[in-house]
């Protein structure tokens, strides 16, 4: 029987109907991304190179599964004997309580991107926080813990990154956020974390900025990091999170968003003669941990990165 390629997405009725779906397909599905639009995501390429890397027998797919769908979608790839599954774009939150266990760090995030599923068991993981971490390590070779940041958004990623910073214990943190409750309600969350004895003068080490061109001016000069956590830049059309005039050369910028033209932000920095990175290294260390935690082995980060 002639071998199948695997198709470029999936849906909830494939998988409703599995065995029609997969039919003389090779290697065998065990890994996907579920999201809402999905198409666009680069995980297959990644996952795919590490499998094959690994020497293990098996492939990653796209699912397009919309919000109402994915209680039922992860309830078939528990029963259908996935090893596990990643969650984007609309699924985080939402997929909380589809878990039959969610691991301390993705509860305190109140988001879950990885789901390893073992038999009667969905455990629900947060890789976003500290594949940034790494991310930021390796496009900038610096620690969170050296660093003033200050993150755009507060909605899954700037969450999962907000904690990742506080746990290492960085200088200094400012959150600003369309909804201003919202990143308010992040910083009393993390208030325990900057209670410690550094001083930095007159500038509060935690604080909640509300979403404005006077309030970034001021918070700038006393920043080193910028990371923008909003999907401002997933549309070409977009404008930056934060406008070129207001950057300055000693900053670090770090866009989440990936894509194949500069990012807006990407452009205003160099605009404004500072460092950027775009999301594609936060996306590789992310999928990593998500890999060492399904496959419980050493991703092979070369192939990944490569397939990027
Ligand atoms: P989310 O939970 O929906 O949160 C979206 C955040 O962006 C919220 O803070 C929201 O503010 C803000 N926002 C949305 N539209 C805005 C606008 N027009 N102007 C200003 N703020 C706006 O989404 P998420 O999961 O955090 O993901 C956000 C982005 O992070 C994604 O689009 C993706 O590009 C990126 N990401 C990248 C990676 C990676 O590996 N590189 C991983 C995860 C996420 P409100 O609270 O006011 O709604």
């Amino acid at each position: 029987m002639k071998k199948k390629r695997a198709k470029e997405v999936y849906t909830l009725s494939d998988l409703q109907n599995w065995s029609d779906a997969i039919a003389n397909i090779a290697p065998p599905i065990r890994l996907g991304v579920f999201g809402d639009p999905v198409a666009q995501s680069l995980s297959p390429q990644m996952q795919n190179a590490a499998l094959r890397a690994s020497k293990i027998d098996m492939q990653y797919v796209r699912f397009q599964i919309a919000p109402n769908e994915l209680r039922e979608a992860l309830g078939l790839a528990h029963d259908l004997k996935f090893i596990g599954v990643n969650l984007t774009i609309p699924h985080k939150v939402a997929a909380l309580e589809s878990m039959d266990d969610v691991d301390e760090n993705a509860k305190l995030i109140g988001a879950v991107n990885t789901v390893k599923i073992d038999i009667g068991k969905r455990r629900g993981f947060n890789t976003d926080g500290k594949g940034f971490a790494r991310a930021i390590r390796e496009e900038f070779s610096v620690d969170l813990r050296d660093l003033r940041v200050m993150i755009l958004g507060a909605g899954g990623a700037g969450r999962a990154i907000a904690r990742q910073c506080a746990k290492e214990n960085c200088e200094r943190l400012v959150i600003a956020n369309r909804t201003f409750e919202r990143s308010k309600k992040l910083v009393d969350e993390l208030h325990d974390f900057f209670v410690g004895p550094r001083v930095l003068g007159p500038v509060a080490r935690l604080q909640a900025i509300p979403w404005e061109e006077s309030a970034f001016r001021f918070q700038v000069g006393n920043a080193d990091l910028i990371v923008n956590a909003t999907p401002l830049g997933l549309n070409r059309s977009d404008p930056s999170p934060i406008s070129a005039r207001l950057l300055a050369p000693h900053l670090m910028i770090y866009d989440t968003v990936y894509a194949e033209q500069r990012t807006p932000l990407v452009s205003a920095a160099s605009e404004a003669g500072a460092r950027a990175a775009n999301g594609l290294s936060m996306l590789l260390h992310q999928g990593a941990l998500a890999f060492e935690i399904w496959l419980e082995r050493e991703a092979p980060l070369d192939a990944m990165r490569g397939a990027l």
